[in-house]
């Protein structure tokens, strides 16, 4: 057209002005404040990405099965909601496995995030530490970090575990291996051994992101309630409370990701483990009729194999 209008780079011009200034938009529906849930937030300039966890009936689930302290089950609580977090930056697709072994009174954490349905599980070596009593529940130590997909080599990473705290290991660990400056925030509540209630975020400054981007973001972290207060019956998502957080940013919600706590083992695995022995040990079971009991370390659950089953693991074809 002659008269003036608009010409295709004027179009894109307009449509693109138009995106980076419309409201944020969400991935909906929201699931219930009752069910647990993990979502992602990018900003529209790619600056900043932002994960918020809501973990409260995983990890009640898991420590009531530790039988933990009020203490350890802060800690576990803790360990839980941050290993999801970290997983969902690093690859969503890979169970990653992360411990921490260190000479605090609770011993070494085991905390494993695999895909599917967002299976959550943590196992700690004394879920009955009280800090008050035994010491320090966590010591400076190391800290592991195991990458695996099916078919592949896990990769595994180490790094010191700062007995100082969880939030602070993770986010070294996130600047230091992965170089991306991080900021891992968790609130967990605690009654009577058990976590009652869990909620963490974490939020990264991508390299895109210019200096002005990054005191922002700081200025609107320095003001910014705990999650956990936030997410409502009526805002489960924290809406509100996100929008105060990235304040200054176009952004949107652009996935979300299951969280329920889960356990792997099964009498077959227990089978199998026992099967790996060596031939000897089994032998001199069934020899004392000494059936195998074995307590999963996560859930707890007891494995009793009686000597016709381990006889039978002696037989050809084991
Ligand atoms: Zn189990």
């Amino acid at each position: 057209m002659a008269d003036g209008g608009e010409s295709a780079v004027e179009r894109y011009k307009r449509l693109r002005a138009e995106r980076l200034s419309g409201p944020t938009s969400w991935v909906e529906p929201a699931p219930p404040i009752a069910q647990d849930g993990l979502w992602r937030g990018l900003t529209r300039e790619g600056e900043m990405r932002l994960l918020v966890a809501r973990t409260s009936t995983a990890v009640r689930a898991i420590t009531a099965r530790l039988g933990c302290s009020d203490d350890v089950a802060r800690v576990v609580a803790e360990l839980a909601t941050a290993t999801l977090l970290v997983r969902s930056t690093l690859n969503p697709e890979a169970q990653v496995q992360l411990s921490i072994q260190n000479p605090g009174s609770a011993g070494r954490l085991l905390a494993d995030v695999f895909p599917g349905e967002g299976g959550l599980r943590v196992s700690v070596a004394t879920p009955g530490a009280v800090a008050a009593v035994d010491g320090p529940l966590l010591r400076d130590g190391l800290m592991q970090i195991a990458r695996s997909r099916p078919g592949r080599d896990p990769y595994v990473s180490s790094t010191e575990f700062l007995g100082s705290g969880i939030e602070t290991s993770m986010m070294e660990y996130l600047l230091h291996s992965e170089q991306i400056l991080s900021f891992l925030r968790i609130d967990v509540a605690v009654q009577d051994g058990v976590a009652t209630g869990a909620a963490g975020f974490l939020v990264q400054a991508m390299p895109e992101g210019s200096r002005a981007d990054l005191e922002r973001l700081v200025r609107n972290l320095d003001a910014i309630d705990p999650l956990r207060g936030a997410m409502t019956a009526e805002d489960p998502d924290a809406r509100a409370w996100a929008g105060r957080l990235l304040d200054g940013f176009r952004w949107d919600q652009v996935a979300r990701e299951k969280v329920a706590f889960a356990c792997r083992c099964s009498r077959e695995r227990v089978l199998a483990l026992l099967a790996g022995l060596p031939r000897e040990d089994i032998e001199d079971m069934v020899r004392r009729e000494d059936p195998a009991e074995t307590t999963c370390e996560f859930c707890r659950a007891v494995y009793r194999v009686a000597t016709p089953d381990l006889r039978g693991l002696l037989s050809p074809g084991h």
